[in-house]
């Protein structure tokens, strides 16, 4: 039996580093784990082919050589995904697709063969087993959870894991909270399932040479979920291995602002290689915040649990969201100020949105508030707002324009290094050491944004400070600088995007005063509910 098992291309989008990458001379930021585990659980006797299409093109040779086309796919990826099943259908080839693209939508891909949604440690087996006896059904779902321990390790062989930037692994899934418009709970449950330690210390190894890896990514949604578990088994035996094998690689990935609660849990954190952490903090606003219930973000001071984080040796990166039901100008004008004074540099700013299967969409749907079908690039919504739809867009082109602007995130990396520099020193092993591709990456630097880039003054100015008065974390400063230039083109894209719909703000940074925040000239493209009809 072939199988070719195809990951379809990310759109240009703030996590997937597109202009970062030009510094890296990789060609994707991580590789596909989900796909890499459902290889690893086909028959061995069979032959498979996996095509990364962030990585090398997809060519009908590949497709025309398999017996079944296996899909996985994130929502994000629907474009590419419709390209890639047009293919194989005008091939004649038969299709498998799973992830969480197709468990929630499914019934929109109307030419697929087969699908095997929620977790494939349950539904592939199914599926294999009646393939087997010759009647594979169309649909194989379930309500359950799998057990993580028998989770396989990915079948990293079958792709050149040099051709990433981060390694990838998972310790965990479930969330135990319930934020409204996030699908983590009803992909994989409230109940935290944890590997043991001896299971992620083998897929850490699994990985190879960990020093071709600039990190690697836990690719958990709340790696915090189960924290007495974290404490007791993993993080220590991670800090015994970290020491025993001597691997120098640091690790990244995304808990809850709840961890500013827990002393021990940071120190055990960063002992354990842990430094880059992801949060969403969503909004200032508590009442906001209570209404979308990210109650864990609630009566607490979030800007100075975000300070403790970056003084215990934290690099925190941070998820904001426009377009809450309450919002109005002056909230969008807190939340600019809130991310100024946060000192976070990697910040995305969103516009919210009810991805199908969380309670906000179900929400929406009741209230007559969805629009169909569902748009899932960043900067776009499916939901219509209570406020002016115009005001909400302009209200966001400048919330994204004083967060992205050069100058705005060299102010915040300023305040972040500054509170970096009280860490306390800890044991945390071996570290990372300077290898060839960071002195290529610094002269590309150099060239890219020193001399030839539009934000070079500032780019001086920061980097002669940094040299004054944070010396030791030169490197994090570099990294800023890569990270500002590619939210500077991402924000390019933006103004790129809003033309071609037809809307005329957003403007270029180097045109301050009157040059952002010009009312939209599009016309609405759904007319929004009297309040009336919305409450009703
Ligand atoms: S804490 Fe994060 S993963 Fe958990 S429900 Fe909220 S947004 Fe989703």
């Amino acid at each position: 039996m072939n199988i070719l098992l195809v990951y379809p291309e990310m759109p240009t989008t703030y996590m997937t580093m597109e202009f970062a990458l030009e510094f890296t001379g990789k060609k994707a930021v991580y590789p596909p784990l989900g796909l890499l585990t459902v290889a690893a659980m086909l028959p061995g006797g069979w032959n498979k082919r996996v095509v990364d299409t962030n990585v090398k093109p997809l060519t009908d040779e590949d497709i025309v050589w398999a017996d079944y086309v296996f899909l996985s796919a994130m929502n994000v990826q629907v474009k590419s995904v419709r390209e890639i099943i047009a293919r194989c259908n005008a091939l004649g080839a038969k299709i498998v697709a799973g992830g969480p693209l197709f468990t929630h939508e499914h019934e929109t891909f109307p030419t697929v063969d087969h699908f095997v949604l929620n977790e494939a440690e349950i539904t592939l087996p199914l599926f294999l087993n009646d393939l087997d006896l010759g009647r594979p059904k169309p649909l194989y779902a379930t309500k359950e959870f799998a057990d993580v321990r028998e989770t396989p390790i990915p079948q990293w062989d079958l792709i050149d894991l040099n051709d990433y930037v981060f390694a990838i692994m998972q310790y965990s899934r479930g969330c135990p909270y319930m934020c409204e418009f996030c699908d983590v709970t009803a992909l994989f449950g409230r109940k935290m399932r944890t590997k043991p330690p001896e299971q992620v210390t083998a897929e850490l190894e699994a990985l190879g040479d960990l020093n071709r890896f600039d990190l690697v990514l836990f690719a958990d949604d709340n790696l915090i979920g189960n924290a007495r578990d974290l404490k007791q088994n993993l993080l220590p035996a991670l800090i015994d291995w970290r020491g025993k094998y001597k691997y120098p690689v640091n690790f990244a990935t995304q808990l809850t602002i709840t961890l500013a609660d827990d002393p021990e849990l940071m120190r055990l954190l960063r002992q354990a290689g842990f430094g880059s952490i992801f949060c969403g903090i969503e909004s200032p606003e508590e009442e906001t915040l209570t209404n979308i219930k990210k109650r864990q973000n609630t009566k607490r001071d979030l800007m100075a649990n975000i300070t403790r984080l970056h003084e215990e040796g934290f690099t925190l990166s941070a998820g904001f969201i426009v377009g809450f039901d309450e919002d109005t100008p002056e909230k969008h004008q807190r939340m600019m100020d809130f991310i100024q004074d946060s000192g976070i540099v990697f910040t995305m700013v969103n516009l919210l949105k009810a991805p199908p299967g969380t309670a906000l969409y179900t929400k929406m749907r009741e209230a007559g508030r969805l629009i169909e079908p569902f748009n899932f690039e960043e900067n776009e919504s499916n939901i219509i707002p209570m406020m002016d739809p115009e005001l909400l867009h302009e209200g966001y082109a400048r919330v994204i324009k004083m967060t992205y602007g050069p100058a705005q995130m060299y102010h915040r990396a300023r305040i972040f290094l500054d509170s970096f520099a009280k860490r306390p020193r800890l044991k945390i092993g071996t570290q990372p050491k300077v290898q060839w591709r960071h002195i290529r990456a610094t002269f590309l630097v150099l060239w890219k944004i020193g001399l030839t880039g539009t934000q070079r003054k500032e780019f001086w100015k920061f980097i002669g400070w940094s040299l004054r008065h944070h010396l030791r974390d030169l490197r994090s400063a570099m990294m800023f600088t890569i990270l500002t230039y590619h939210f500077e083109k991402m924000y390019e894209l933006y103004i790129a995007n809003n033309q071609k719909r037809g809307r005329k703000f957003g403007a270029a940074f180097n045109t301050h005063g009157q040059g952002y925040g010009l009312i939209s000239a599009k016309p609405a493209t759904v007319e929004a509910p009297a309040m009336t009809d919305v409450a009703a």
